[in-house]
């Protein structure tokens, strides 16, 4: 099964200004688009040949795993964005008020932990098999899932992701990202 790049589901200027047209062009154009080449290339004539994105991700390690798994988070990053500015569903607000106090101390722990992450990685919010809230830091192309996890929202903090918008500020690009998510979307995700 040849692995495609998946279409955005909003023109590549509608994040703007939190999120350049240039930015989109090369993080979801050049940099996904290069994850799911290597895949295709490293799967060829394989056990993972057919397999789905979510299968490789658990099952592969090294480079397969790699290209998987950042294939698999770019494409759920996107997809949680959104240009429409989306209230907090009731459902999920009381999930994060259970796990993190408010709401609002949600919102700074996460953006601590995402502006904090050494190095390349990813920072998600995720849901245990109990039922519990979390904020997991993970390197490089890790994913949550492959700890037993619902992943339910995350931020690509690698610096390709940010520096064309926001050189080294990492922590504005972090801001920009959570105003930018679908917390609609996030709160569909729950168990
Ligand atoms: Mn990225």
């Amino acid at each position: 099964m040849k692995h495609l790049l998946p279409e955005l589901h909003y023109a590549p200027d509608a994040l703007a200004p939190g999120m350049s047209r240039e930015t989109i062009e090369f993080h979801h154009g050049k940099h996904l688009q290069a994850y799911i080449d290597n895949l295709n290339r490293l799967i060829a004539g394989t056990q993972y040949e057919d397999m789905s994105l979510e299968d490789i991700v658990m099952k592969s390690g090294g480079a397969v795993f790699n290209n998987a798994a950042q294939a698999w988070n770019h494409t759920f990053f996107f997809d949680t964005l959104t240009p429409v500015p989306v209230p907090m569903p009731e459902r999920l607000v009381r999930k994060l008020d259970e796990a993190f106090g408010s709401r609002e101390n949600f919102l700074g722990e996460f953006a601590k932990a995402a502006t904090g992450l050494f190095g390349s990685g990813w920072a998600w919010l995720a849901e245990d098999k109990d039922g519990r809230l979390s904020i997991v830091q993970k390197q490089n192309a890790g994913n949550p899932m492959t700890d037993g996890m619902t992943p339910l929202m995350t931020v690509d903090v690698w610096e390709h992701a940010y520096y064309i918008d926001y050189r080294n500020r990492r922590a504005d690009y972090v801001s920009a990202c959570l105003k930018l998510t679908d917390w609609e979307k996030v709160a569909q995700r729950l168990v």
